[in-house]
């Protein structure tokens, strides 16, 4: 019998499941392996239904959203948070714990109540995630590698290195050296180093590795090559604004 799969999106752009959708060459591959029962992004026809497996895009900002999501959990026997706003929150995230919900509310729609809405949180401040696949967007490669592994029953081999690896891997030379600030050393690998590769530093987008950054110890080194404080929160606040440390620092 054919695995039950859902892909489901939240607040988010949409481009995670646009990648899924990108996979030209291995599309109708995946989808006859599949017992697809929910994709809006691609079919309106949706099945009610367990999964196998329940991929998930997107932060939840809405008490909506929370109980559909909650919903899926309790259908799906594993479930995948894929891109950045699902992983950390995206970075309609950014502002957690600097603007209050009202506040932002206010700047936009110049009132504080027109909806009742979160703080943008990824999926794991509610329910159980089995399984991050990090990126803004997620890579191809890294979604099909994961699907099979998970199509098997099994966890795929998360990625436990910081972008540096890969860095090193290509031989590029530390844009840390010549003065530009650089997310690498903080940021989840597995992007091949696409950014320094071009001579661009890093803005975080696969996340922070989780329990292997350091990130105190990196803001001192950002400190002493001279980038100010504030400038540093910004840029890590983009992409993970809800990881605990990053939520500390303040500027
Ligand atoms: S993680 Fe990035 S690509 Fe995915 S929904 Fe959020 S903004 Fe879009
Ligand atoms: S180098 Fe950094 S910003 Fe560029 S794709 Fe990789 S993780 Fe994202």
């Amino acid at each position: 019998m054919k695995p039950k799969v859902g892909i489901f999106g939240f607040t988010g752009c949409a481009g995670d499941q646009l990648m899924i959708l990108n996979l030209e060459d291995e599309l109708l591959e995946l989808v006859g392996a599949l017992d697809l029962k929910s994709f809006t992004m691609a079919s309106s026809a949706v099945e009610d239904s367990e999964y196998d497996v329940a991929f998930v895009e997107g932060s939840i900002t809405t008490p909506k959203q929370k109980q559909k999501l909650e919903e899926i959990r309790k259908k799906a026997k594993l479930l995948v948070a894929i891109g950045d706003c699902a992983a950390w929150g995206g970075v309609q995230a950014s502002c957690n714990g600097i603007l209050k919900v009202e506040e932002k509310m206010r700047e936009v729609y110049g009132a504080p109540d027109v909806w009742e809405i979160y703080e943008s949180k990824p999926l794991s401040a509610y329910v159980k995630v089995d399984f991050v696949l990090p990126g803004c967007p997620i890579e191809k490669e890294e979604f099909l590698r994961a699907a099979a592994s998970l199509l098997r029953g099994d966890l795929p081999e998360a990625v436990d290195y910081p972008v540096c690896v890969e860095c090193k891997l290509r031989e590029n030379g530390c844009l840390m050296l010549e003065g530009k600030l650089c997310l690498g050393p903080l940021t989840v690998g597995g992007c091949k180093a696409r950014c320094p590769s071009l001579g661009v530093d890093c803005i975080g987008c696969r996340g922070v590795i989780e329990g292997e950054a350091r990130v105190k110890s990196a803001l001192q080194v950002f400190k002493e090559a001279g980038f100010k404080l504030d400038y540093v929160r910004a840029r890590l606040r983009m992409f993970a604004a809800n990881y605990p440390e990053i939520l500390e620092v303040k500027g």
